[in-house]
């Protein structure tokens, strides 16, 4: 009897969940290794963006069940400046251009549909194991093997790193520490039930709670970036502002802290009030140092290969980051599709791994330093007119119908030029 291909992923995230769906196969054995007890997600929003939620609904079958847990359809983008003129409203309807829509979700929702996805038995393929409390601490790349904290250790056919931009693995990879760096920016994540917003009617002459499109309010080096999420039942805003130095300790791991309520209004103190009203309403502020890392040198190392914000963890600007990731998985699937058996040789291995590499590194870290461009101050000093469009990379970053659409189309436009 044949022997299943072992698949260890390390990190239960967006990037490790999303691996875990495009793996899963009858004749393969899928251990998700997850270092937090619980393997949730916190209570903000994310988008994914057309080329991803084309991946999610329709390649892993998940467009009726997003939708039940609330996922909605981003109708368009609205820009407005400090004095709370309306600069630009872009419409988003996007299948027809794109194939699919930008969606927007509770994290929680969208981290237990992929979990749900990846471990239930009403789906194709052996379901995929997740061991929570399980913290990685050294793996080796050739041979598959990770050690864990508790002091067990076991051993995969492929090793995934799906580790989040403190990966650990990351550094196995490359025999070498990559630290993430400060991008000077930080963000505020708040999220506050509509129905309380609705009462705020100086909000409401301006701005629709319920409506699916999302707000920006932009000035200079900071902004708010609003919209609804669980079928307009909350109300979320991510509050750009210039970085400050966190509670970090000595060995810089905190980059989350409890934001001071009063110190995040002063900071949008020459914004419209209505736009501040949703920040005023917030119950607490959670307040994220952004960081991203340089493009790496090699994303593989024998039987291991990174993916996610552990290879190019990217600022939130164009919501591209958990996108990449899925991105990253879909591709995994294509280059592994034909493997059920363990009887593959690392060399075997890692040349599909170095295929994989070669086919994502090029479009990730393009979408990564599209996304410090458009970090960038949005008017110039003590003006109002916004000077940055947020569809401007769209159709760079949306265009996508997979890993192996994108190579051949990479190949065939590179031997025109050379032609
Ligand atoms: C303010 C903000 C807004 C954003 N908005 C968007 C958006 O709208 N759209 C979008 O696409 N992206 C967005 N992003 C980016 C997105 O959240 C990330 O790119 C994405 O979540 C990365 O997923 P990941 O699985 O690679 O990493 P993580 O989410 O960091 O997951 C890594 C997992 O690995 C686990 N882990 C780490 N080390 C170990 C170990 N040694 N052993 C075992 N487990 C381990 C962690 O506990 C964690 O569960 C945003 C980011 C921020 C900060």
């Amino acid at each position: 009897m044949t022997k299943p291909f072992r698949i260890i992923i390390v990190g239960g995230g967006i990037a490790g969940l999303s691996a875990a769906i495009a793996l899963r196969k009858a004749g393969r054995e899928i251990t998700v290794y997850e270092q937090s007890a619980d393997n949730r997600e916190i209570g903000a929003t994310i988008s994914l963006q057309p080329n991803a939620s084309k991946i999610v609904e329709q390649i892993w079958g998940m467009h009726d069940v997003l939708l039940q847990k609330g996922g909605m359809v981003d109708e368009g983008f609205q820009i407005y400046n400090t004095n709370g003129e309306l600069q630009l409203s872009i419409p988003l309807k996007t299948t027809a251009k794109y194939g699919a829509e930008r969606m927007v979700y509770h994290r929680v929702d969208l981290h237990n549909a992929l979990k749900e996805r990846a471990t239930s038995d009403a789906y194709p393929g052996r379901p995929v194991v997740i061991n929570v409390s399980a913290r990685v601490i050294g793996c080796n790349c050739d041979s598959g093997i990770v050690y864990l904290e508790d002091g067990r250790s076991a051993k995969a056919d492929l090793l995934v790193g799906a580790d989040g931009i403190k990966s650990m693995l990351r550094k196995s990879v490359l025999g070498k520490e990559v630290k993430a760096l400060r991008t000077g920016h930080s963000a505020y994540r708040i999220m506050v039930p509509t129905a309380e917003l609705e009462k705020e009617q100086e909000f409401t002459n301006v701005i629709n709670p319920r409506e699916s499109k999302t707000t920006m309010v932009i000035g200079y080096d900071r902004r708010l970036i609003m919209g609804p999420a669980r079928e307009g039942t909350v109300y979320s805003v991510v509050a750009l502002v210039p970085d400050e130095s966190m509670n970090e300790s000595a060995e810089g791991s905190s980059w989350t802290t409890v934001g001071s309520h009063d110190k995040m209004l002063e900071s949008f103190d020459v914004f419209p009030e209505w736009a501040k009203k949703p920040l005023r309403l917030a119950p607490e502020a959670g307040l994220w140092q952004l960081r991203d890392i340089d493009p790496l040198t090699t994303w593989y190392r024998g039987r291991t290969i990174l993916i996610g914000d552990a290879c190019h963890a990217m600022l939130p600007t164009q919501g591209q980051g958990a996108s990449q990731a899925v991105e990253d998985a879909e591709a995994l699937g294509a280059f592994f599709a034909d493997i059920e058996e363990s009887s593959f040789e690392v060399s075997e291995v890692e040349k599909r791994n170095k295929a994989l590499f070669e086919c994502r590194f090029e479009r990730a870290t393009t979408i990564q330093a599209y996304s410090r461009q458009v970090a960038k101050p949005a008017t110039e000093p003590g003006e109002v007119r916004v000077k940055m469009n947020p569809a401007e990379f769209m159709d760079y970053n949306c265009s996508y119908s997979g890993a192996l659409d994108w190579c051949a189309r990479q190949a065939s436009s590179k031997q025109v030029t050379v032609a």
